[in-house]
């Protein structure tokens, strides 16, 4: 018998299923910093400074269902926004899959771990600074990473 490929390797963005699209997600959270754009280039830089609604306990949202009523910039990945991936983390599991690339070995999907991406640093835990509700726009800026 000949052992199938595994899913993301298999399929498109599109083909997956709702629960694999899912579980393409590794948990790192690193989407939910904030960003600024550039308004000349619309080049996007991300912050240190992350949504407030953030569990700092496991790195996932403790408002999931409501995120996108109550965070108006908070993003929820379509397959149909594949175009606009490019300025997704690079680690970025959607964004990796997008470019033809291959997963990180910490992902949880070969790790078995659900927290796996937490223990190796790859998560928001280890570089976030401040919660976005702590500071002004204008001192966003001030959070810019290099
Ligand atoms: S950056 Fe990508 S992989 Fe990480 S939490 Fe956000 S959507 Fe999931
Ligand atoms: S609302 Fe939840 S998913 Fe959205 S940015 Fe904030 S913590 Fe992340």
């Amino acid at each position: 018998m000949v052992a199938q490929e595994v899913f993301w390797r298999r399929k498109t963005l599109h083909e997956m299923t709702p629960s694999e699209w899912e579980s393409l997600c590794d948990g790192c959270a690193l989407c939910c910093l904030q960003k600024v754009e550039d308004e000349d280039t619309h080049e996007v830089f991300y912050t240190t400074a992350v949504c407030h609604l953030l569990d700092f306990n496991n790195c996932s949202c403790t408002r999931y269902e409501d995120r996108c009523t109550l965070v108006p910039n908070c993003v929820k990945l379509k397959p149909d926004d594949v175009a606009e991936f490019h300025w997704l983390p690079p680690s970025c599991s959607y964004r990796l899959i997008a470019e033809g690339k291959e997963l990180p070995e910490w992902h949880p999907l070969l790790t078995g771990e659900r927290n796996s991406v937490i223990e190796t640093d790859a998560s928001v835990l280890s570089i976030w600074e401040v919660k976005d509700n702590e500071i002004s726009d204008e001192e966003l800026l001030d959070y810019v990473i290099d």
